[in-house]
């Protein structure tokens, strides 16, 4: 048997590696918060190539929501691939697009019912979010035969020509790219942070003033929305906001479209983030990520009546709806029944804000603003003096503690983002080690200060 070389040396030679490979990856992929290299993944655990395990909430960035490789989604997307990896859907339906279709519509005979808003009676696949996002773009004019559109500040929507235009988190994603689609119109999301003083009642009264001033109801096609705030800062809308946004719509002509890519399929501890809204329908859905477990899908959902409008052929994509794919959707819903994820992130999430928000108490008044969130799409936000880069150095010092955790936003802001199957016993180690970690970045920041402060 060939001796394993000691961990250190391991890691010099996969840093190594992945050093040659980051300098010949373009500049505007993103980099990577670690300089592992990773090798695998289960559960709320991935592995690098040394050996080393951490902790991910993450999720790559909401994505594997059954948890990293979960064995009922790997043995129902290798047994796909062994019968059909690719197959058109200009040539034929495949079986799995064929399920997944009546699954999701609540028509596969089971008397499950439809996964969609209740009036939704039409799927369309794709490949990523913001292909999706741009479909949905593409129905609401065709369907409504206006061009413009309104977004909020703060919103993520994709980063291809179309949806740069939509995403309004930060501007380095657009930076040297404009000028950017047309029409686009920008309306304040009730978040204190970004738009001071403007609660629920100021951000629907800023949206009227809006379709008065700048884009008439009659040259307004949609507003586009995440039900709660994702790359903007992981915010939850006021109550009666989501509401007072169908209101708003249905009096003007103007369709709703809720991007439910990040905030979708049971992350907030309902199958979607809108439903926490009683009696809130979107007019056209947009899901992705945690739809098969990893693999890339992506859909839109509305009305015949809408989607009518377009006409066959003009949406697509030679991937959209690949039957591996569609396979891990099937299989991503049978373990979010038998495992029942979307109750376990209901319980999880208000275990990890609770603890959260006992951090924020614990520590001076405004060190840390809040801690927020719905079910599993949780941020910490820290308070308003806290200087550019907390965030980021509190991420390394979870990081440097066996836990990855994302920033969020232009504010500094973490976010959780941990499997909806995550356990009990992996929360608490979450938040022992966010504890420790914080204590380590507030006591560092007032040293900083100390040193200063004796150097002045
Ligand atoms: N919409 C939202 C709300 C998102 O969070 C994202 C991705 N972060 C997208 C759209 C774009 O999805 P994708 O990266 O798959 O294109």
């Amino acid at each position: 048997m060939r001796a394993q070389l000691p961990r250190v040396a391991r890691r010099a030679l996969s840093t190594a590696r992945v050093e040659t490979a980051l300098a010949s990856l373009a500049e505007g992929m993103a980099r990577p918060m670690t300089d592992i290299e990773v090798v695998s993944g289960a559960g709320s655990y991935i592995t690098s190539s040394d050996g080393e395990r951490l902790l991910d909430f993450t999720c790559g960035i909401g994505v594997t929501n059954t948890g990293h490789c979960h064995p009922r989604v790997v043995a129902a997307a290798q047994a796909q691939m062994g019968k059909l990896m690719h197959g058109q859907v200009s040539i034929g339906m495949t079986s799995p697009l064929v399920a997944l279709t009546n699954r999701m519509l609540g028509n596969d005979g089971s008397g499950r019912g439809s996964l969609l808003p209740a009036s939704h009676d039409r799927l369309m696949f794709s490949t990523t979010g913001a292909e999706a996002v741009e479909n949905a773009v593409r129905l609401a004019r065709a369907a409504t035969g206006k061009p413009n559109l309104i977004v909020m500040q703060g919103g993520y929507h994709g980063r291809t020509i179309g949806t740069l235009a939509l995403t309004r988190s930060k501007v380095s994603y657009g930076v040297r790219n404009h000028p950017q689609m047309p029409g686009v119109f920008v309306a304040p999301f009730p978040y204190d942070t970004q738009s001071p003083g403007i609660d629920a009642d100021g951000s629907l009264y800023q949206l009227e003033l809006l379709l008065k001033q700048q884009t008439a109801p009659s040259d307004t096609a949609a507003v586009i929305v995440e039900p709660v705030l994702g790359e903007g800062g992981y915010v939850p809308p006021p109550r009666g906001w989501l509401q007072g946004l169908r209101a708003l719509c249905d009096a003007h002509g103007l369709l709703l479209v809720f991007d439910e890519v990040q905030s979708g399929f049971g992350r907030t501890g309902k199958l979607w983030a809108h439903q926490h809204a009683e009696g809130v329908e979107p007019d056209v859905l947009v899901m992705a990520k945690g739809i098969a477990s990893g693999l890339p899908l992506s859909a839109i959902s509305s009305r015949a009546e809408l989607t009518r409008a377009v006409p066959p052929g003009a949406m697509g994509g030679t991937y959209a709806a690949n039957p591996v794919a569609c396979a891990a959707a099937l299989a991503t819903l049978d373990v979010f029944e038998e495992e029942d994820l979307v109750g376990n992130a209901a319980a999880r999430g208000e275990q990890l804000l609770g603890g959260l928000r006992a951090l924020v108490a614990e520590h001076d008044d405004g060190v840390l603003k809040e801690a927020r969130g719905v079910g599993l799409m949780v941020g910490l936000e820290f308070g308003r003096d806290a200087p550019a880069g907390t965030a980021a150095a509190l991420s390394r010092a979870c990081r440097r503690r066996g836990l990855l955790l994302l920033t969020t936003s232009v504010f500094e802001t973490l976010r959780f983002i941990p499997p909806l199957n995550v356990s009990a016993a992996e929360v608490d180690t979450a938040l022992s080690i966010v504890g420790n970690a914080l204590r380590e970045v507030v006591a560092t920041a007032a040293a900083d200060d100390a040193a200063a402060e004796a150097a002045a």
